[in-house]
């Protein structure tokens, strides 16, 4: 009867749980900013942990169980500290606002759990976890039932030897449960990530790749009209960067790339977009800069890279420079691409007119 009972409590539970998946899969989603994330990642852990015990199953008189044990336990490896302390406390009140001969038991078997999660996600930190980690977890989630010790002695040993068994069994099924689907969901928005960042980012540089620059460019311009504000396209050239990767092999070739690239990418605006447009290229919009702001900041850069030589060795460096083009768009354009033709014009002007200067050209 009691194992009969507690299946049904089980699945009654794992309801709650898949509520839980579904939330946290979609803060995960959603959720762009990462305090947000925590936060509707703590709200949902916290909810499971209450709504499992509004669930609860009663064993025997006055003998409950519930998943809440899974949830408090898992709280700090999926929501962190927020979640940790969020779960804690709401299980905690709701355990006192019931009341009861077992409340004092109930509030230290939370304390108990909690503090377990905490320990083990401070423990394992950044791992992949595993069914076998989940069900060590589900042992862990059984230690609140040491708490029916403040009962006395023999009612104790007595409850414990009639549900120890299955509540311990239970406690594993559901903690592997709940902690598959949650890391799951984890693992396929931390790949998806991953895969998104590496289809937008230059893997030499880090800096957006053309494809971005193609995407991004054009809406940037057209915001900028439509706001009535002024837009700045750039090409940037490393001069002679043929020689360089003569000279000094392509490897540095290389690290002269992402010399340059940190250099532009430093002296601009977060909210800019900076490409790496082709092999020595790099092609940014600068949205709220007319002709002087943009011819201005082109000069910055181009003094930038003069003043800052790639450091070969200890006692060699490479002198740098490059040539800018670049074309302000202070009206309605005519079209994206237009202005980018006319900025890698003013680049080629900057080329054959001696190169290591900013050409800016005229509307
Ligand atoms: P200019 O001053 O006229 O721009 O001369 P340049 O030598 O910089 O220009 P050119 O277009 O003749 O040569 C560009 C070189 O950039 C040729 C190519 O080997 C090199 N390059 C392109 N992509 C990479 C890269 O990813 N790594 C390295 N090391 N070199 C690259
Ligand atoms: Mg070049
Ligand atoms: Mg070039």
């Amino acid at each position: 009867m009691t194992t009969a009972a507690l299946f049904a409590g089980f699945l009654q539970n794992l309801g709650i749980a898949a509520l839980v998946a579904i939330v946290y899969d979609m803060a995960l989603r959603n959720a762009s900013d990462r305090r947000i994330r925590r936060f509707v990642t703590a709200f949902v852990l916290a909810a499971g942990a209450v709504g499992s015990m509004m669930m609860p199953f009663e064993l025997a008189p006055g003998l409950i169980f519930d998943l809440r044990h899974s949830f408090l336990i898992l709280a700090m490896s999926y929501g962190g500290w927020p979640a940790a302390i969020l779960s804690a406390a709401c299980a905690i009140a709701f355990r006192i606002w019931v009341g009861g001969a077992g409340m004092w038991a109930g509030v230290l078997g939370i304390a108990i759990s909690a503090s377990a999660g905490v320990a083990f996600a401070l423990y394992f930190r950044q791992a992949r976890l595993r069914m076998l980690t989940f069900a060590l977890l589900g042992l862990g989630a059984s230690l609140p039932m040491a708490s029916l010790f403040v009962l006395p002695w023999e009612t104790a040993l007595m409850i414990l030897e009639t549900v120890s068994v299955p509540m311990t069994l239970a406690n594993i099924a559901g903690t592997v449960l709940v902690g598959e689907i949650l890391e799951r969901r984890r693992i396929q928005y931390y790949r998806e990530n991953v895969l998104s960042q590496e289809a937008s980012t230059d893997a030499l540089t880090q800096l957006a790749n053309r494809r971005v620059f193609d995407m991004r460019g054009p809406d940037l311009l057209m915001n900028s009209a439509r706001k009535g504000e002024p837009c700045t396209v750039m090409v940037v050239d490393i001069d002679h960067f043929k020689q360089i990767n003569d000279t000094y092999g392509h490897d540095t070739g290389d690290k002269v790339l992402r010399h340059l690239s940190q250099i532009v990418r430093s002296n601009v605006r977060k909210s800019d977009l900076v490409a790496r447009y082709g092999g020595e290229e790099i092609a940014l919009v600068l949205p709220g800069h007319d002709s002087r702001g943009g011819s201005g900041l082109a000069e910055r850069l181009r003094r930038a890279v003069e003043n800052a030589p790639f450091p070969l060795d200890n006692r060699n460096t490479i002198p740098l420079s490059v040539s800018i083009g670049l074309y302000a768009n202070e009206g309605w354009p005519e079209s994206f691409w237009a202005a980018f033709k006319r900025a890698d014009t003013a680049l080629y002007r900057a080329k054959s007119s001696g190169r290591n200067r900013v050409e800016v050209a005229l509307a």
